[in-house]
């Protein structure tokens, strides 16, 4: 299997070699330059060889506009079969009532879990008043009328500095755009969502989405808790898993802390811990389907078969025992990395983790979130840098790096291993000191101990040659 891989992968860059040499190039690179370094990225992972090389094939010259079995083209029974498996498999994975496999990323995701509530709780009610079918019955003013209700609602979603998404109605997002948006933080003292905070600020707002989810936060949601407040404002609860999905997949996010049995809607990424090909895909309550089924065309442009089918194979992967052991470790894993970084004197935004990503607040080493994660990446630790909560310098600079396990985990590494990396990462840290500017120590340019990227660079190595990246795969 391994061998067959590697005559498959030659064989391909020998013909893309033929065409365009530097995509050759960039592609073996690619692979030894993530073979050669500490990926402590939080979104990204390795997916597995099925899922890989299902994506590169003829699905992708195909149009398939449309839902499986009513589709504006012809031709479509093949995609059709690899639409419904994935759809079939997130719904048995997730128990979810219905699942949308067609976004092509996160954000689509996320638009199509907009536009299906503003579909279902704005658009359809103003159709049944009137007395029209579709939006193209409606008169001129009647349709004006309504644009500029689309235009009135109103968001509410987890403020960027303490780990909200940008898509959660924030102004550079179309999200922000299209919205009036309130933001909810964390409590200043602990850090961690407070409840009650939460409730006063939607029942004043009384938005008509609440959304749930972030992209670094170190903590768990109770996302009953979430429900119960969207009840009581009337709003409807979408919960934007696309970080974590992994961790609800296999399973170390039950009862309370999963989302798809409270949420109306919940909108996740394929490729971040649920370990997939790069895609998105929209899990709904029956009321929501067939709001949820005009995401294309409504926001979408023809499906990307191809994806689809990647995601029908890594959500059958995910089905297996197998995974709901690496979400676990993934879990347990961000603990001992949490651990190891704190026992060193690492100071931690929420003090800890208990899901996949730590959030270091690097201000107490006198350095920016941007020069640690330059003097990092210089010592082959790939990281990336992040806004704490009331960050002094800005979404630039930042003071935060934020780090998560699932795509070393996927690799292998284990508590012995991460607690390694968190002395690795906190030796860098220690040796890091900013460059002296004219009005002041620069924010960007550093200098690093005489040694210490190239002394953590060879203890990186040590660790990765132990746990290689797809092992049989010699190009
Ligand atoms: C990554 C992420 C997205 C966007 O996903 P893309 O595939 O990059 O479009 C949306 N929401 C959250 C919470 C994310 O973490």
């Amino acid at each position: 299997m391994n061998d067959a891989w590697s005559a498959i992968y030659s064989q391909a860059l020998a013909l893309i070699e033929q065409v365009e040499p530097r995509v050759a190039a960039a592609t073996r690179q690619e692979l030894a330059d993530q073979r050669a370094s500490l990926k402590l990225i939080a979104s990204e992972n390795y997916a597995s060889p099925a899922v890989l090389a299902t994506m590169g094939t003829w699905f992708s010259d195909k149009y398939a506009e449309g839902t499986v079995g009513h589709r504006f083209y012809a031709g479509c029974q093949n995609v059709d079969t690899v639409e419904a498996a994935a759809a079939e498999h997130a719904r048995e994975l997730f128990g979810a009532e219905y699942a949308y496999a067609q976004p092509h990323s996160g954000i689509d995701a996320n638009l199509v879990a907009y536009w299906s509530i503003l579909a279902h709780r704005v658009e359809s009610p103003t159709l049944e008043r009137l007395g029209a079918k579709t939006v193209n019955d409606l008169s001129e003013g009647d349709w004006e009328d309504l644009r500029h209700t689309f235009a009135e609602q109103r968001v509410m979603g987890m403020s960027l500095d303490v780990g909200g998404h940008l898509t959660h109605g924030f102004r550079p997002n179309i999200s922000g755009k299209m919205f009036r948006q309130r933001s909810y933080g964390t409590d200043p003292i602990t850090q961690l969502i407070d409840y009650d905070t939460l409730r006063a600020q939607a029942k004043e707002f009384k938005p008509l989405i609440i959304v749930a989810g972030y992209s670094a936060y170190p903590r768990r949601i109770n996302f009953a808790k979430m429900r119960e407040i969207a009840d009581e404002v009337g709003a409807t609860l979408f919960v934007d898993m696309a970080h974590f999905a992994g961790l609800v997949a296999g399973k170390v996010f039950t009862g309370d802390e999963n989302p798809v049995p409270h949420a109306h809607i919940v909108a996740t990424t394929t490729h971040k811990s649920l370990r997939g090909p790069r895609g998105g895909l929209v899990l709904a309550t029956k009321e929501y389907a067939a709001d949820v089924d005009r995401g294309c065309p409504m926001v979408l442009g023809g499906p990307l078969s191809h994806v689809m089918a990647a995601k029908a194979v890594a959500l059958a992967e995910a089905r297996q025992p197998s995974f709901q052991t690496y979400a676990q470790n993934v879990a347990d894993n961000a603990k001992v990395l949490a651990e190891g970084l704190a026992k060193r004197g690492v100071k931690l935004v929420t003090g800890g983790t208990d899901n996949h990503i730590v959030l270091l607040d690097v201000s107490t080493f006198g350095i920016t979130g941007r020069q640690a994660e330059f003097a990092l990446l210089d010592s082959g630790i790939v990281t990336n840098r992040n806004s704490i909560p009331n960050d002094p310098n800005g979404a630039w600079y930042t003071s935060g790096v934020r780090i998560g396990t699932p795509a070393l985990t996927t690799r292998g590494f284990g508590p012995a291993e991460f607690d390694k990396v968190a002395e690795l990462i906190h030796g860098v840290l220690a040796g890091t000191v900013p460059a002296s500017a004219p009005n002041g120590p620069s924010k960007a340019k550093y200098v690093l101990a005489d040694g210490l990227a190239a002394r953590t660079k060879a203890a990186a190595a040590e660790l990765l040659d132990a746990h290689p990246l797809y092992p049989g795969l010699q190009l």
